[in-house]
């Protein structure tokens, strides 16, 4: 258990693993999100607070600033204007917003001197500052100064009973920002709490889903396993996923492969036994008959010595055969590709084969539509041309024929034999390439055919990327023929 955990953990750290990758990105859809809302959301929320605050300090100095104006704060008014509020009541006001906000206000007129401060340091004072200056120019100005918590102000006192409006003073206010900083801090506090309670549910999420969604194809895996180790012989099934039903999918299909390929393989070795020890059990008939008779006649001695010999010669072709075809089927990427004149190549193999067709009198004839020259493997080409003349005069009749032909086009050549034999049962024209078969099997052993030559023809010209058909009608004949591209290299 223990194990299995520090297992897992151990594929959690690793980023090339599927369960780390869904960790890591629950974990980041889950926080980043929540990070981004939580300063996004504190963020505006100091930045609404900061011009509410604004504002409603700014519609508050108006108000009082009209109280300046229409009580001759500045003394703009004509001489014996009276009133409705005394001068003492306006600083009234003005303490009481400078105490409400936690700020100071100062009044400043048009000669820049401030006349009225509710900190009462700077009264009388000329104050030369930019912010003022702009705010008599009509320009009004906010600052937000985070960092030593406080908010400043211009508002100018603009004078509307004349024509044009004049600004006769600004009020320079600065107020704190406590309050807002206060309600920040609580604000955040809590935040950071939800965040952290997030955090965890993210984190337990994430391990969850992470287990959870990998978990099909750890069952894939341990299915796999348990046929390797040999434990199930079944199809392996994992229905979870589209995904993993693909992979089992394709696991299955290589599995029923190989199997098949075990079954064959195994035939195969049961069928070369069987072929091999044929001989043998002949050689050893010969020889115990000869054993068991005291004073055998010499020439019975010579008469089963020579059947010995031949019942050897059939071991050594079949070994020989046997041979060739499995080093095919190694090579089978390996061509020895010469460019050759196939013409030439046909007319040597039908000089060496000529004999064998004499001895049948069997006429041996080749029709050549036009000269072929081709990118082959000379042994192997010479090993399918061989093969099929060779068969065509040994299933032949006597007195009978073969006709060879030599065609191509611009991509491919053709070599047909055709033959007035004792033709092929329609039943086994789909068997005639595997491996020992032969459709009369004593026929055909009499005459030394091995049922490996059709088999490894086929696999010489499949090398080459061409194509093997036969047509056969049984007791008048065949017809073979092999399509093979002018250049196998290109056709790859
Ligand atoms: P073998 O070594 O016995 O000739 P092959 O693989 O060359 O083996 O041929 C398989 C079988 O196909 C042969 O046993 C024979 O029965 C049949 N066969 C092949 N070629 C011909 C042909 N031209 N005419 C009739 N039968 C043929």
């Amino acid at each position: 258990m223990i194990g299995k955990i520090f297992h897992e953990l151990k594929k959690l750290l690793s980023l090339r693993s599927l369960q780390a990758r869904i960790f890591i990105i629950v974990l980041a859809v889950g926080i980043v999100p929540s990070v981004v809302m939580r300063y996004g959301i504190l963020v505006s929320y100091e930045e609404r607070s900061v011009q509410n605050r604004i504002s409603t300090v700014q519609n508050q100095l108006m108000i009082i600033g009209n109280h300046l104006l229409n009580n001759n704060y500045f003394n703009t008014k004509p001489e014996g204007y009276i009133g409705s509020m005394s001068r003492e009541a306006i600083n009234a006001e003005l303490e009481t917003i400078s105490n409400l906000y936690e700020g100071r206000v100062m009044i400043i007129n048009s000669s820049l001197k401030v006349v009225r401060d509710t900190y009462g340091i700077s009264e009388g004072k000329t104050i030369i500052s930019e912010e003022v200056i702009q705010c008599f120019h009509g320009q009004n100005i906010s600052n937000y100064d985070k960092e030593h918590g406080y908010i400043e102000m211009t508002t100018p006192i603009i004078d509307t009973s004349t024509n044009s409006s004049v600004i006769v003073g600004v009020m320079l206010t600065s107020i704190s920002n406590d309050a807002i900083e206060a309600t920040l801090m609580a604000l955040d506090r809590k935040a950071s709490l939800l965040g952290n309670l997030m955090l965890v549910a993210t984190i337990a999420m994430a391990l969850i889903l992470s287990f959870v969604l990998v978990r099909p194809f750890n069952r894939v895996t341990d299915a796999i396993n348990e046929v390797k180790a040999g434990y199930s012989n079944e199809r392996i099934s994992v229905p979870d996923y589209a995904e993993t039903v693909h992979i089992v999918n394709a696991f299955n299909q290589l599995l029923e492969r190989m199997r098949a390929l075990d079954t064959s393989r195994q035939e195969f070795v049961e069928n070369v036994s069987h072929e091999l020890k044929t001989p043998m059990a002949a050689i050893k008939v010969l020889a115990d008959s000869l054993l068991s008779q005291q004073d055998a006649p010499t020439e019975l001695y010579q008469e089963f010595l020579v059947d010995i010999a031949s019942e050897i010669d059939r071991e050594n072709r079949i070994i020989t055969d046997l041979l060739a075809l499995v080093k095919m089927e190694k090579k089978a990427q390996e061509l020895n590709i010469v460019s050759l004149n196939v013409n030439d190549l046909v007319e040597l193999i039908l000089k060496r084969l000529r004999p064998l067709a004499r001895k049948k009198d069997v006429e041996l004839v080749f029709e050549s539509m036009r000269q072929v020259s081709a990118e082959v493997d000379e042994v192997k080409m010479s090993l399918i041309m061989t093969n099929l003349v060779e068969n065509a005069i040994k299933y032949n009749k006597d007195h009978g024929w073969v006709r060879v032909e030599l065609d191509a086009d611009y991509q491919y050549f053709v070599f047909k034999v055709s033959d007035s034999g004792l033709g092929i049962p329609a039943e086994s024209l789909a068997h005639i390439y595997e491996r020992f078969y032969r459709v009369d099997k004593s026929h055909s052993r009499e005459i030394g055919g091995t049922g490996l030559g059709l088999a490894i023809t086929k696999s010489a010209v499949l090398m080459h990327r061409g194509s093997i058909s036969v047509t056969s009608v049984e007791g008048e004949g065949s017809c073979f023929t092999v399509k093979i591209p002018l250049s196998c290299v290109m056709a790859g």
